[in-house]
């Protein structure tokens, strides 16, 4: 890692550009304020034969990048399967679920090889000769002077296959599991004479226990990936850092076969793609925006243990797929994505890409460029200019940034998340992404946590759509209440057991009983239901309606009917909210700002920062040698005076990023804002 830095770089294509334009090209990283300039090695351009490995290309733009002083981030981008490899190893993915089960996928190809899918990395002989090319890479490249880092693997993604070897692969993982036949039987509902004979399943909704099983077995394989690339490019350097990145918006657009938690635990660190600023209207649409939020804050949560995270590829524009799916970025949006990074606590930031690729075009300045197609100077290029400017004033600041410790959590549940993807009308990410973007918009500083030890030294922990915990999230969360603790519960609390067949009762886990509260009647959701609360005050929650019979317990809020919708449960020291309804879902989409504020202060949650107007104004807050520092993001196309109440004295405010500040009594400062305008604050 590089502690006391910020890394910027960019990517320097997939199809490398004319050799006649790299010697200026990397003059312009520099004038431009680039440090890094990230390569791909394109597996199919360098082994273009089998074993026969081409280097040059990769050796002269190395040479060059150090001539220049840039450092390289060398990419190893394993979905560039040279055609020999693809057909000698015959790593085709079968389709595992739905109509088309068990038919192969076509071999797709993009950009000259530089895109291929779908080949299974099952097949031993892939394996092979993948093992063989990461090696000579590293080999011939881990004592030059220009490496900084190895990123062995981008966007890491395993299909859903159920070829010959992924099956065999499955079958093992099975039998090291639970060992015994009998006992797969008791809990997949099956009969099976052997192991041999267990297949991915078909379908998700009617074999929901094997689905579950397999979804697991997918994360577990692809951090089983990951591992092996890991190992294999240690193996040949251990000097420098390995490191793989991840999609964009992995929760939501992957789904549930990738966990983060998993893949991150097995390098040195992590990376993200952050494209998905493209993929949605997020400038436009302040509850969409919420969504990077929570990408950064995932990564952030991967990243605990070291606070060291990269931001791998941050679009510089559009590029091509039409007008809902790649947006233009309009002036001051990268300046405003790069600032949004920074506050989340990326350690490194790489552009997509520096000049644009040369094949096709949906917009001027073309596809993805911080440079235009002549190297010329674009708004992109000054945004970031004017970016790497103010960090590199501040450096050592931004790189030792904190964030203060959080008293409140978000419970992020794989489990869950499977379970409500396999009944297929029940949407885990918007409960998730909705209690981001509430906490986000109120100025409420949230960790997201994952694992049982995680569930301590918290004043609340949320929980999106809590449907199937595993026994140790539910045996910790319980120990977490008795102790104080408290556990709001948004949606059916342990629904499903812990292998996905429904539990006796809900609230599961045997708290029904403990706690005197049951679920008396469910129906899934179309449209919102309305809580009230005993003050007249509403508010709504959406995708399921469970109707609680309380017992002795407080009702909260009631449906429209007088029907128990919100309980509150005392456990030992702390208590229980079980909602009928998830209210978080409510807002993946939503921007109603005071009736995310409501909601917010009846579970109990303060703002870290406070912060007017709200709503358009975001914020947040990080600690650096005894410095805090406050970051406020104008997301509105009009200008904002914002003013923001630390709710901690201070005695200078120095501005690192905008316009002039104004004190009043060192407990406030404002500052105005201009459209899509950011301002950093240094309060000492
Ligand atoms: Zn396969």
């Amino acid at each position: 890692m590089f502690n006391d830095r910020i890394i910027l770089g960019a990517q320097y294509f997939r199809i490398v550009p004319p050799s006649d334009e790299w010697a200026h090209d990397f003059r312009r990283f520099r004038e431009i304020g680039l440090d890094t300039v990230k390569i791909e090695l394109i597996w199919n351009q360098i082994e273009r034969r089998p074993g026969v490995y081409v280097w040059d290309e990769i050796d002269e733009l190395m040479a060059r990048a150090h001539a220049r002083k840039l450092k390289v981030l060398a990419t190893l981008p394993m979905e560039t399967v040279p055609d020999y490899v693809v057909r000698e190893a015959n790593a085709r993915v079968v389709i595992a679920m739905g109509k088309e089960a068990r038919q192969e996928l076509p071999i797709q190809r993009y950009l000259g090889g530089v895109i291929r899918q779908y080949c299974c990395w099952d097949a031993p002989q892939l394996r092979k000769r993948m093992a063989a090319f990461v090696k000579a890479a590293v080999s011939r490249y881990r004592n030059h002077p220009a490496l900084l880092c190895w990123d062995v693997f981008q966007e890491v993604d395993i299909p859903e296959c159920a070829c010959r070897h992924t099956t065999r692969e499955y079958q093992a993982w099975l039998k090291a599991k639970y060992r015994d036949i009998g006992e797969l039987n008791r809990i997949f509902g099956e009969h099976y004479s052997s192991f041999e004979e267990v297949e991915p399943p078909y379908n998700r909704s009617f074999e929901g226990q094997a689905f579950l099983a397999y979804t697991r077995f997918r994360t577990d394989c692809l951090a089983g990936r990951i591992k092996w690339l890991y190992d294999l490019a240690k193996s040949c350097d251990r000097k420098h850092s390995v490191i793989v990145h991840g999609h964009s918006g992995t929760l939501q657009y992957v789904g549930c076969g990738v966990d983060d938690w998993k893949i991150a635990g097995q390098v040195d660190f992590y990376g993200a793609s952050m494209h998905e600023l493209l993929y949605q209207p997020m400038h436009a649409n302040q509850a969409l925006f919420s969504k990077a939020v929570a990408h950064l804050e995932i990564m952030r949560s991967v990243s605990r243990n070291d606070n060291y995270y990269w931001v791998s590829e941050l679009s510089c524009g559009a590029a091509f797929g039409g007008p809902d799916t790649h947006r233009r970025l309009n002036e001051g949006e990268l300046f405003f994505n790069l600032w949004t990074c920074l506050a989340h606590g990326a350690k490194g930031i790489y552009l997509w890409q520096f000049k644009p690729e040369r094949f096709f075009h949906w917009e001027t300045p073309y596809a993805w460029g911080l440079t235009g197609l002549n190297g010329a100077e674009t708004f992109r290029t000054r945004e970031f200019k004017s970016f790497q400017k103010a960090v590199r004033a501040n450096e050592e600041l931004f790189a030792s940034m904190r964030p203060p410790q959080s008293e409140y959590a978000l419970l992020y549940s794989p489990d869950s998340h499977t379970t409500c993807d396999a009944k297929g009308c029940f949407s885990y990410p918007a409960a998730f992404f909705g209690a981001v973007n509430l906490l986000w918009v109120n100025n409420v500083q949230f960790d997201i946590i994952r694992y049982a030890k995680e569930i301590r030294g918290y004043r609340i922990i949320y929980c999106p759509m809590p449907w199937l915990l595993d026994q140790s999230i539910l045996s910790a969360l319980i120990a977490y209440a008795e102790k104080g603790g408290i556990v709001i519960a948004d949606g059916g609390f342990g629904r499903y057991d812990d292998n996905n067949w429904l539990s006796r009762e809900t609230p599961g886990g045997g708290l029904a009983a403990r706690l005197g509260v049951v679920e008396t009647d469910f129906t899934r959701l179309e449209e919102k239901v309305e809580f009230r609360f005993g003050n007249g005050r509403k508010i709504y929650g959406c995708q399921e309606r469970g109707r609680l019979d309380a017992g002795k317990n407080k009702v909260l809020a009631r449906y429209t009917d007088k029907n128990e919708a919100v309980v509150e449960c005392r456990c030992g020291r702390g208590k229980f909210v079980f909602a009928g309804a998830s209210v978080s879902s409510c807002y993946e989409k939503s921007t109603d700002v005071r009736m995310a504020e409501e909601w917010i202060r009846f579970c109990g949650f303060k703002p870290s920062l406070d912060v007017k107007p709200l709503g358009k104004v975001t914020s947040r807050l990080q600690q650096s040698g005894g410095a805090s520092i406050v970051f406020l993001f104008n997301h509105g196309l009009e200008r904002a005076s914002a003013s923001c109440q630390p709710g901690f004295g201070f005695k200078k405010a120095y501005v690192l990023c905008g316009e002039k500040v104004s004190l009043k009594h060192g407990l406030e400062f404002s500052v105005s804002l201009p459209p899509k305008g950011v301002a950093v604050v240094k309060l000492t």
